[in-house]
């Protein structure tokens, strides 16, 4: 596994040297074009003031030797006005057909001009090349025209030696390499620093993370760093804690919880049992035994239908597809499955609906909330009474409305009953086979779909839940 500290500092140099090669680059050819420039600039004032000179005075170049060394000397000296020292520096004066004529000093021994030259320098443009010096070296050459009366008279050749110019490229390059390689290593160094400065937090959040374990989820990351971005991971991986403890917790309240519902019938059914074996018993009471039980089977379905339905929830949720949804059908759809039970316990089912728009909603989890709103309705209703389902819109909603005239609930339970495993006193000591998951489902169900359940209630008269759905214009996120 590739270490982030390694891959910084790699990538540090690697940038570094990238961007250090591109700058020597345009260094060195910076420098060169203005070092040539400088040259042929250099060349050409030299080559001008000796035209002047010999154009001047024309016959001075077929005067006496001593006026030859004269003419040399002033050539020198003014070499030395514009400073040449140290440099190389030559004259050759050639014929306009090309033969030389005069000259200062010989590097590169030259008799003659090409025509081409010669061509060049008539038609008054000044030539520049290179050329090899004898030593190796490379110099370099101006031609101009002397002329007289609006004619070429001479040619005259400037030369200079680019020794000294090589040298200082020379001496870049190497500056260039030694000044490039020091920041490539300080780059280096400094992003190592850099790189371990700054994981060094990550690390310690890490080595403390480790340390967590499932005994102790409330513990939480301390982190003492200057900087912000250290400290919201921190503030992350405390949140993500949070949230994992307190769903580890829920988890562990639940499982408690259905150990307790699970053990009531169990031990009914075992207490049964055991008193039916205590003696021989007449076929009315093994009867009366195997109903008793039969009973405690039926809670022990409707514990598992709840907890098969809690299973299908992803985390606390339960996992809805919501798509446009026209309830009607399915109410009525619902309220026929069921009417048969209700008429069996001689209880009046009915369903009244408006017309209503539409709802973003889940078929399948919203025909569950239906179902378990009916199933207490059924089941808190005494014989002869009435169940009436209502579909119609309340405000910018839809209210689907479940009214019995049942028991009724005591007001103290009603902030209660949403509550996971939450029953009433009066539910429990009627043994009515309830589980205490039914409306927490509805709960989770209704909130998953944008919406909301409420509950009114007066004790002896009946109660009414009403499950709030929004309707399909408005935005609602899954949960
Ligand atoms: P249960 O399976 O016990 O009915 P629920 O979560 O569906 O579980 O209901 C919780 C408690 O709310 C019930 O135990 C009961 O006391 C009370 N309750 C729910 N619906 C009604 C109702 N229609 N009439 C009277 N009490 C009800």
């Amino acid at each position: 596994m590739k270490s982030l500290r390694g891959v910084t500092s790699r990538s540090a140099v690697i940038l570094m040297a990238g961007i250090l090669l591109a700058f020597s680059v345009l260094i060195y050819v910076g420098v060169e074009v203005l070092l040539d420039r400088y040259v042929d600039g250099r060349l050409m004032a030299l080559a001008e003031t000796i035209a002047k000179i010999v154009e001047q005075h024309p016959n001075i170049l077929e005067e006496s030797n001593e006026e030859h060394t004269l003419a040399t000397e002033r050539v020198q000296r003014t070499k030395d006005q514009q400073g040449f020292q140290g440099v190389t520096h030559s004259i050759r004066i050639f014929s306009p057909d090309g033969l030389l004529v005069w000259k200062v000093s010989d590097t590169v021994p030259q008799q003659s001009v090409a025509d081409w030259v010669i061509e060049q320098v008539r038609l008054g443009n000044p030539v520049y090349e290179s050329a090899r010096a004898t030593d190796g070296t490379t110099v370099r050459h101006l031609y101009i025209s002397i002329p007289r009366h609006g004619q070429t008279r001479y040619v005259l050749q400037a030369e200079t030696s680019l020794r000294r110019y090589r040298d200082t490229m020379k001496s870049l390059v190497i500056l260039l390499t030694i000044g490039s390689g020091a920041m490539l290593l300080v780059a280096w160094i400094g992003s190592r620093w850099l790189a371990r400065k700054a994981l060094t937090p990550i690390a310690m959040l890490s080595a403390s993370a480790e340390t967590i374990s499932e005994a102790e989820l409330g513990r939480r990351l301390t982190l003492e760093s200057p900087y912000q971005e250290l400290l919201q991971l921190a503030q992350a991986f405390n949140s993500v804690m949070e949230r994992f403890q307190r769903n580890v917790e829920s988890q562990r309240r639940f499982v408690d919880h259905a150990a307790h519902e699970l053990r009531t019938p169990l031990t009914i059914m075992q207490g049964n049992l055991e008193v039916a074996l205590l003696k021989a018993r007449t076929s009315e009471e093994y009867r009366e035994a195997i109903i008793n039980n039969l009973e405690q089977v039926g809670r022990l379905i409707a514990l598992k239908r709840s907890l098969l339905t809690l299973a299908k929830f992803s985390g606390d949720k339960p996992p809805v597809h919501l798509a446009p949804l026209i309830l009607e059908p399915l109410i009525r759809d619902v309220v026929a499955e069921l009417t048969i039970l209700f008429d069996e316990r001689r209880i009046k089912l009915s369903f009244e609906s408006q017309s209503v728009p539409p709802v973003l909603g889940d078929a399948q989890w919203l025909k569950q909330a239906l179902i378990n709103l009916l199933d207490n309705a059924l089941r808190y209703t005494p014989p002869g009474g009435a169940v009436t389902v209502r579909l119609q819109t309340v405000g910018e909603g839809i209210a689907l409305t479940v009214e019995d005239t049942g028991h009724g609930i005591e007001p103290e339970h009603l902030p209660h009953l949403f509550e996971r495993f939450y029953r009433t006193d009066w539910a429990r000591a009627k043994d009515s086979g309830g589980t205490g998951l039914g409306l927490p489902i509805v709960k989770e169900i209704a909130e998953a779909h944008g919406g909301s359940i409420s509950a009114t209630s007066q004790v002896d008269k009946g109660s009414i839940f009403t499950l709030h759905l929004p309707v399909q214009t408005r935005q609602t996120t899954p949960a």
